[in-house]
């Protein structure tokens, strides 16, 4: 679906440009002529981003921005304002007011769709709710009480250019500036990702005597490891025009002419620096999503839901390879007894102990997963059944051998029985994986019945 871009504007004319502009490069515009029909259709239709001029007849596009910022359901639509004065007392008011671009009119079509395309696909990656994102509850986001101060670094290709603003920019921003030569900023991509120093934002300056090496260094930092998520900002004559289009495809979060103000310049690194650590947070909060999906929370070892796909794949791995790999499903003995009698928390101290002496014993390329209370799986790839009992009989003395200490000082000795089966290898390409957990879950019973804390093996056919 292609985008939709609300274009307020109350000149006519203005508005049928924009929108044949617009149309011709794919997306979908919307128009409104005044401030109260902006906000009526932003609510209703919310559009994929706003362009907003700021001189409207029935109230200033400024306050338009200020209620579109303050309505949750608008809150994230991206704006970007057009000003036909240029004054930088509105710059930097628009910019005060939430506006994530300010243009002077008349706007470079190729930078408008360029810096268009850029902010569509920064709220694309903010759209997409991450798993335990509390807008997916329906709650808002808790907006940042406090700012920590960031690291800003200005690199320059002159050190005498970068004085005079680095001064200037000093003055006006509440965080840490650094100054890098462009060497310096090159060598922060080796950098130690955990590094706390590490730029949160880059503003590269340009001279205008070598726009395509300003674009290289951009182009650089947004492809590194160690870069990647950090906010780039181009400034100066690699900041307008054509370069500045190109930029923006390269990646930049930012990019201005050489007249900008070190006022302005402040507020746009603040946006990008309070824009980069939203999606730090989100980032992370994927991340961690992700692992919650796949581990058990007690144990951490990985859960049933994850082990099923991993043993699909060894199964067909092995029968792509003929090789023979084994199921090990084991489960700990009389462990109702230990909660009844020293509580459920020792219950839970035992599984943690015993999840480690098994994942101790076991090889990394192994999946070692928790698939039910007290109950275990371990899959063990290219192995035949001579190796995966021996496997399982130390298994089993890893669990036996030693008690378990508890918190409280008492010690518990626990066993577990093991029902292991073999798959694969020579001429046994047509085995059935679910019939090999069969085979392993009955020969667990078999370990069970013949007294436990022992290895029953069982063949898969
Ligand atoms: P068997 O030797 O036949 O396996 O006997 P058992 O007592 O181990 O078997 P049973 O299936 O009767 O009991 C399993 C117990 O495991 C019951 C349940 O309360 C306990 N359990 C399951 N999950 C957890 C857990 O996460 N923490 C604790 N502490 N106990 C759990
Ligand atoms: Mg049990
Ligand atoms: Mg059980």
């Amino acid at each position: 679906m292609s985008a939709r871009i609300l274009i307020v504007d109350d000149v006519a004319a203005n508005r049928i440009v924009q929108q044949a502009r617009l149309s011709a490069a794919f997306y979908d515009p919307i128009l409104a002529a005044d401030g109260a029909t902006c906000l009526a259709i932003a609510r209703e239709e919310r559009p994929d981003l706003v362009l907003l001029d700021l001189d409207l007849p029935d109230m200033s596009g400024l306050e338009v921005l200020r209620i579109l910022r303050r309505d949750p359901r608008c809150r994230d639509i991206p704006v970007i304002a057009l000003t036909s004065t240029s004054a930088p007392a509105e710059r930097l008011a628009a910019f005060g007011a939430g506006a994530d671009d300010v243009m002077d009119r008349p706007a470079n079509e190729r930078v408008l769709l360029a810096r268009l395309r850029n902010l569509l696909r920064l709220k694309a990656e903010s759209d997409f709710p991450a798993p335990d994102d509390p807008a997916m509850a329906g709650l808002a986001e808790a907006p940042a009480l406090f700012e920590p101060q960031g690291t800003v670094a200005l690199v320059a290709p002159l050190s005498a250019l970068a004085d005079g603003l680095s001064s200037a920019l000093a003055e006006q921003l509440r965080d840490r500036l650094v100054v890098l030569s462009r060497r310096e900023a090159l060598a922060e991509l080796s950098a130690d990702l955990d590094r706390e120093s590490l730029p949160e934002v880059f503003i590269l300056q340009d001279d205008g005597r070598n726009p395509s090496a300003t674009l290289r260094l951009l182009s650089e930092l947004k492809s590194h490891q160690a870069t990647r998520h950090a906010a780039v900002c181009v400034v100066g004559p690699a900041g307008e025009g054509d370069e500045a289009a190109m930029a923006f495809d390269l990646g930049a979060d930012d990019a201005v002419g050489p007249a900008v103000t070190a006022q302005e310049l402040a507020l746009r690194t603040r946006g990008l620096l309070r824009r980069k650590r939203h999606s730090d947070q989100r980032r992370a909060r994927m991340q961690d999503g992700l692992r919650l999906a796949m581990l058990d929370p007690l144990t951490g070892l990985y859960n049933r839901r994850f082990a099923a796909p991993q043993l699909a794949a060894i199964a067909a791995r092995a029968r792509a390879e003929g090789t023979e790999f084994a199921v090990m499903v084991m489960d700990l003995d009389r462990f109702k007894q230990v909660n009844d009698l020293h509580g459920h928390a020792a219950g839970d101290q035992v599984l943690v102990e015993v999840a480690h002496r098994l994942s101790a014993n076991l090889r990394v390329t192994d999946v070692l997963a928790r698939i039910g209370g007290e109950e275990f799986l371990a899959i063990l790839p290219d192995s035949c059944a001579s190796n995966a009992r021996r496997v399982a009989e130390r298994l089993c003395h890893a669990v036996d051998d030693d008690p378990i200490r508890l918190h409280s000082g008492e010690e518990l000795h626990i066993t577990v029985s093991i029902g292991v089966a073999v798959a694969g290898g020579e001429g046994d390409a047509g085995f059935s994986v679910d019939r090999l957990v069969e085979q392993a879950d009955l020969a667990l019973l078999d370990s069970k019945g013949a007294g436990r804390n022992q290895v029953t093996y069982r063949l898969s056919a």
